[in-house]
């Protein structure tokens, strides 16, 4: 009987961002290994946090998975598991190999975390560091012809692993190891290594190569896509458009073959030119860029050179050109205090991000900064998530504050859809972004704190920001505004919604939808001195592919 060979991971969801990917990378290097033809059978399984019988507890979960992994080899003694591990999936995955080996199968690691510190985790027979798709095959013939059979070895081992040519790879898309449609969506490799070495990241450390994977291959996974009507797409390249000649190259070859699907780009905003934003807006799609922080001594502390000028002229292009694009943020970096911190909130809105992700610094085992935290000043946790608890500048009440600033602003700001009027908001009422965030903190920390943001949920935001609203304009002496800014909120919540989902929503309004959807109302007091109040009831609806209104009676 041939060697049942199981890669496996255990998911947050069921998402296409958290597609088993480096598994089904894993599954499909074996099955195509001429080595081990004949001598096994492989395939994948992912459980999810959110399957239906999954447990809660931590412990329970790493029963489950033991138990329904040898199920699924259903009786073969001759068992190899591959676990692909995150920082927050190791623990789970660690207890349930220790079982797996107590009942004398082999266990091999991989994945980011073990890639970090691959002499750690002493649960499994095996951890691998790095890219795994040559290492992997080769040690599992290894077990199997050495052994002539399945043995345990008695005494872990730790293996560096060599980096792949990246044509010489099979997709796990096209040989079927991984189908998208399961997931409603795709995780989409064009290229591995990042020419950067931000000291924060796993790259920090890797050679300053960047690997890209072949066209032919790129132009294949397109077709499965269009044929399987994928409906949206993230695509894996932290610098995107470093290379412009391909970005636009792709970009084009998107457009003529996946025109309905959404894609998802890491870019860097330095490198945005108006042809490559012209190229973005031929296909439907979304950009995220790392900011990190506005203060340029912060990013020379962790390697990421930043030049100010050429980041707003890049973001400044994708407004005029409109491509939606949305900005990160990390608290907790040397360097930085809570007032720079909050400076960086303020600039990061005054750029009109779709969306602004601000997340607590993990210092990461393996990454040059875990290697400096210690003459930085960093306190940090000794487990994942490794967040950053205080550093020189920012105490641990300073980094709370930071986090409940950054809880309030994916309430307020990114499930509330407020990028269109925020701007306008703050500005009549004088405060800045990262004050409000904080002040809606004070009187809505419980929305902020169980913010699912899903898209049900809008009806609710939006009545969370009105109730604030109202609230601020009054205890500033305010109120006449009130009117107007209900009408602006409710209009672009409105049209959003219809965006999203397609449904029409009716309205009845204190001012003429014309003016509310105009330029006039990015300047609410001037709107108010010189737009007459005029109540109208509107439609929304799609129209050719965007939200639009009608007048109704
Ligand atoms: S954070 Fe992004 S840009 Fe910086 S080294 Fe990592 S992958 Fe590259």
């Amino acid at each position: 009987m041939a060697v049942q060979v199981v890669c496996t991971t255990l998911l947050i969801e069921k998402s296409p961002q958290a597609l088993p990917l480096g598994a089904a990378c894993i599954a499909t290097a074996i099955k195509h290994s001429q080595e081990l033809r004949g001598l096994c059978e492989v395939s994948l399984t992912a459980f999810c946090l959110e399957d239906k019988d999954f447990p809660k507890d931590k412990k329970s979960a790493s029963e489950y998975i033991a138990d329904k992994l040898i199920e699924k080899t259903s009786g073969c003694d001759k068992a190899i598991f591959c676990f692909s591990c995150f920082v927050w999936n190791v623990g789970i995955l660690e207890v349930a190999a220790k079982k797996l080996r107590e009942k004398g199968f082999v266990c091999i690691a991989g994945g980011p975390e073990i890639t970090a510190h691959p002499d750690f985790y002493k649960a499994f027979n095996y951890t691998v560091s790095g890219e795994g798709e040559i290492t992997v095959p080769a040690l599992i013939a290894k077990i199997i012809k050495e052994k002539d059979g399945v043995e345990v070895e008695k005494t872990d081992k730790v293996i560096i692993s060599k980096s792949p040519e990246l044509d010489s790879l099979y997709s796990p898309y096209l040989d079927g190891m991984i189908n998208p449609s399961e997931y409603e969506g795709a995780l989409w490799e064009l290229a591995r290594g990042c020419p950067f070495k931000c000291a924060y990241c796993y790259e920090s450390k890797g050679e300053k190569t960047v690997r890209l994977f072949p066209m032919e291959r790129i132009k294949a996974e397109l077709d499965l896509f269009a044929r399987k009507k994928v409906p949206q797409v993230f695509v894996l390249d932290p610098t995107y458009n470093v290379n412009k000649k391909r970005a636009v190259e792709l970009l084009r070859l998107i457009a003529s073959r996946t025109p309905d699907t959404f894609y998802y780009f890491e870019a860097r905003a330095e490198f945005i030119d108006r042809e490559l934003a012209r190229e973005f807006t031929r296909i439907p799609c979304a950009l995220q860029i790392g900011l990190q922080s506005a203060n340029e001594e912060v990013l020379k502390l962790v390697n990421r050179p930043w030049d100010k000028k050429k980041f707003i002229r890049g973001i400044g292009i994708l407004n005029e050109e409109g491509v939606t694009f949305g900005l990160d943020l990390i608290y907790g970096l040397p360097g930085e205090s809570f007032g720079s911190f909050r400076e960086g909130v303020d600039f990061a809105v005054s750029l009109l991000p779709n969306n602004l992700e601000i997340f607590n610094l993990s210092v990461l085992p393996g990454t040059e900064l875990a290697d400096r935290a210690d003459g930085l000043g960093l306190e940090y946790e000794k487990e994942p998530p490794y967040h950053v608890l205080k550093t020189k500048l920012l105490t641990s009440e300073d980094m709370e504050r930071a986090r409940k600033l950054a809880a309030a602003c994916s309430y307020f700001y990114n499930s509330g859809r407020a990028v269109t009027w925020f701007g306008s908001v703050c500005k009549v009422l004088k405060i800045k972004p990262s004050k409000f965030f904080e002040l809606f903190y004070q009187t809505n920390s419980k929305v902020c704190e169980d913010n699912c943001s899903c898209e049900c949920n809008h009806i609710e935001i939006e009545k969370a920001q009105l109730d604030f609203l109202k609230g601020l304009f009054t205890e500033r002496n305010m109120v006449k505004y009130i009117r107007l800014v209900e009408d602006i909120v409710r209009f672009y919540g409105a049209i959003s919604r219809t965006t999203d989902t397609g449904r029409v929503e009716t309205l009845s309004l204190n001012y003429n939808a014309e003016y509310l959807a105009s330029d006039y109302a990015s300047d609410i007091r001037w709107f108010y001195e010189n737009v007459k109040p005029q109540k109208c009831k509107i439609q929304t609806f799609m129209n050719n592919g965007s939200a639009d209104f009608r007048f109704v009676k």
